[in-house]
């Protein structure tokens, strides 16, 4: 086995973290050398600190994943707050109606549907594990270009410094400058939509749910917090996004509780806000000779369903697992035919998520009659399918 692989991986969120774990943890480790560059300053989390804006919900299979290379139990030592049911309807109706759709982890036979966690400690907990391991992190270190020399790839850093790379790996987000200077081209799919994000007190407990509204303007995500409080995601017209970023709290609160139609009663301003533009695009490919595309630098999808970062996760999950192989047999790890084996195993089931959320969003965005009632006896439909209902839950909890 030839030794000594450089690999870099541009981007220390959620994707590249995940990666560089997985990669240290492999049985072929020692035959690579990785180095992980992030253009912003290194995160910190700190279970004083108040809870971050950004949350997500990680599914069962995504924290067997984070377990796997060491940092989950870091996690559920600071704060992972558990979800144990998820109650889903249509604004036309309400959570205890006939076609809402509630999911109970008990019927399932797992102790919860999954988990929602701060990006922040997220990252935290894989930081702390590559802390220890053979890697080098250097945040504050923007890309400024990257070239094809031979074989390899030249990465040259903003402070003059210079990479040589058998393989670079874009988890560079959404905007990927390595996407960018490779020219791979995505396909985009606007949706018209911002997500507004907060924390908020609900007058009613959320009973470890996570409740979701479909709203003709877009979804409203309600995620239970370890300490009582909401996170609320909620895809909105850019123009709502933007009036809830400038009312006052108390406006605030009005606006989202009748948004979520009172569902845990009145909600109460109670965190940091931000809005994010909303919109898919997906990658036209993910790989070339010594170039491989993971987390939202190849898919970006809509949050409905909370399965970005989960997508992420796996894309970085499997990239390892086709490396591991690859230096097994002695191959080069970034050869195309190596590369393409990952793409293989991730394209498509990202596609079909992506094309499924933007189908669902459009499906209760609709202001057609006909639709909605189509919806409707679709989801009362959905509620007696039985074998669909159990895949349907399956697929999201990113267990088989
Ligand atoms: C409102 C909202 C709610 C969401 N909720 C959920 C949820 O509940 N569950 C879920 O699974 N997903 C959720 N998502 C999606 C999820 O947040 C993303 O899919 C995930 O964070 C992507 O992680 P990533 O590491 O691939 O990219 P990013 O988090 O974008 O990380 C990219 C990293 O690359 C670095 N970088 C960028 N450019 C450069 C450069 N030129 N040089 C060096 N470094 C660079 C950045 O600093 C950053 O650290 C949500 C998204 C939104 C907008």
């Amino acid at each position: 086995m030839r030794q000594g692989f450089e690999i870099v991986i541009v981007g220390g969120g959620i994707t590249g973290l995940t990666l560089a774990a997985s990669l240290v943890a492999m049985k072929h480790a020692g035959a690579l050398s990785i180095t992980l560059l992030d253009a912003a300053p290194r995160p910190s989390f700190s279970v004083v600190d108040d809870v971050a804006l950004r949350v997500s919900a990680i599914a069962t299979g995504s924290a067997q994943l984070l377990d796997a290379v060491g940092a989950w139990q870091h996690v559920l030592d600071s704060r992972a707050s558990a979800y144990e049911r998820m109650c889903v309807w249509d604004e036309n109706d309400t959570p205890t109606s006939g076609t809402a759709l509630n999911f109970d982890a008990a019927e399932f036979a797992v102790p919860q549907l999954g988990f929602i966690v701060e990006n922040l400690l997220l990252q935290d907990a894989l930081l702390r594990r590559l802390d220890s391991a053979d890697a080098t992190l250097d945040f504050s270190s923007p890309i400024r270009s990257l070239r094809q020399v031979g074989r390899r790839y030249r990465v040259e850093l903003e402070d003059g410094r210079k990479l040589l790379a058998d393989l670079v790996v874009g988890a560079d987000g959404a905007r990927s400058f390595v996407r960018s200077a490779v020219g791979i081209e995505t396909r985009k799919w606007p949706y018209g939509q911002a997500a507004f994000v907060t924390h908020l007190m609900p007058e009613h407990a959320h009973e470890a749910t996570a409740w979701q509204r479909f709203r003709a303007d877009g979804p409203l995500g309600i995620l239970p917090l370890a300490d009582g409080r909401v996170s609320v995601v909620w895809s909105t017209t850019p123009e709502t996004a933007g009036r809830a970023l400038k009312a006052d709290d108390a406006e605030l609160g009005r606006m989202l509780s009748v948004a979520s139609d009172y569902a845990l009663g009145e909600l109460t301003v109670s965190g940091p806000r931000g809005a994010f533009p909303l919109g898919a695009q997906h990658a036209q490919h993910y790989v070339l000779p010594g170039i491989a595309l993971v987390g939202d630098a190849a898919h970006a999808i809509h949050p409905l369903a909370g399965q970005g970062a989960n997508l992420g996760l796996q894309d970085a999950a499997a990239l390892a697992a086709v490396l591991e192989s690859a230096l097994a047999d002695g191959l080069h790890p970034g050869d195309r035919p190596v590369l393409r084996r990952y793409e293989r195993a991730r394209k498509g089931a990202n596609a079909t998520m992506l094309h499924f959320m933007t189908g669902l969003n459009r499906l209760f965005t609709t202001d057609s009659r006909l639709v909605a009632e189509l919806r409707t006896a679709g989801m009362r439909l959905f509620n007696h399918s039985g074998p669909i209902r159990e895949r349907a839950v399956k697929a999201a909890l990113g267990v088989r």
